[in-house]
């Protein structure tokens, strides 16, 4: 779908996926108007194809948009896209489990001139492509490294919007984690490089206590973090288990020392690509530890295998976040 000043969207179109051609002075290649989504479409236990709260991410997406003086998409509008991708084929959407279409949906600016300011055309469009379970062989806990020397995000920044040059200011820091032999950074807040904030691609969770007492908690969302679709979908679904939740702001030697006293017994991570991830050990440049005994906690389990039964549709959608591609 195009934008263009004066003329709003217009030219929907379904085409064969190919290459772009782009003039060498796009607007998008010199100051980086480009924001995405990611979301999937899952194959229920009825046969049916659903996407998974479509309608957050259209909203996230027009949040973004406004951060980046971007047009914003109508949620409607982005989720009619979705849709007619996953309509066109729906045998691209794989069998009952944790495999699922993942769908791209993008917006860049296709003017072409030089000279910072927004751009007078865009460009919406969304491909898609087969997803596979992330662990194939069982879940694995990852290691993760404590960046205290980069920064995803400040205060005022963009932290908040899922816009292309946050992750491209990331990889740097996930060099210098794959270097320390870490699967993962996780970045902690600009101002005093102590709070935990989220990883590079999920938010976080904590458990606090263990058994039916525990408390499920994860970072407040200050400005600097992603509002992961997840982190939301588990709040909700902790709460509908049973479990306190809190929206905590936690440091790293908080972490430390909670995890040596016992009070934090699990931590994970979560995310549209990955569901939830056990966080294994942690490492930073002045102090290594394991979480718990470094195996799946028993909650990380729970939450996980319940958020990809409502994926499914196996069990009830109480809350309705299931958008059935009719
Ligand atoms: N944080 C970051 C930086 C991310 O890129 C993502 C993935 N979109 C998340 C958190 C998790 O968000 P969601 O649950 O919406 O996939």
């Amino acid at each position: 779908i195009k934008w263009s000043e004066g003329k709003g969207w217009h030219d929907a179109q379904l085409e064969p996926y190919a290459p772009l051609r782009m003039d060498p002075a796009n607007m998008t290649l010199h100051y980086g108007q480009s924001i995405f989504e990611g979301l999937k479409a899952y194959r229920q236990t009825d046969g049916s194809v659903a996407l998974f709260r479509p309608d957050a991410n259209a909203q996230r997406f027009q949040r973004s948009a406004r951060r980046l003086a971007m047009p914003e998409l109508p949620v409607e509008a982005f989720i009619e896209a979705c849709e007619l991708l996953v309509r066109q084929d729906r045998s691209w959407v794989p069998g009952v489990g944790e495999e699922s279409l993942y769908l791209r949906p993008f917006m860049f600016a296709s003017e072409v001139g030089l000279g910072v300011k927004p751009a007078n055309e865009y460009l919406f469009m969304v491909i898609a492509s087969p997803a596979g379970a992330y662990f194939p062989g069982g879940i694995k806990p990852v290691s993760v490294w404590l960046s205290e020397e980069y920064t995803r995000a400040a205060p005022g920044g963009t932290g908040e919007a899922k816009c292309a040059g946050n992750y491209a200011a990331s990889l740097v820091a996930q060099a210098e984690a794959a270097q320390q032999g870490c699967d993962q950074v996780v970045w902690l807040d600009a101002v005093e490089h102590r709070y935990v904030e989220e990883m590079g691609g999920m938010n976080l969770y904590f458990v606090q206590g263990s058994g039916a007492d525990a408390r499920i908690v994860t970072p407040r969302l200050t400005g600097t973090l992603l509002p992961g679709i997840t982190r939301h979908s588990l709040l909700t679904i902790a709460e509908d288990l049973g479990y306190a939740t809190g929206e905590v702001q936690l440091s790293t030697e908080d972490w430390q020392r909670g995890n040596a006293d016992g009070s934090i017994s699990e931590v994970f991570a979560c995310g549209t690509a990955a569901v939830i991830t056990p966080v294994g050990t942690v490492k930073s440049a002045r102090a290594q530890w394991t979480v718990g005994d470094g195996e799946p906690g028993e909650l990380t389990r729970k939450l996980r295998e319940t958020l990809l039964a409502l994926q499914s549709g196996s069990i009830e959608d109480r809350h309705g976040w299931l958008h059935r591609v009719g």
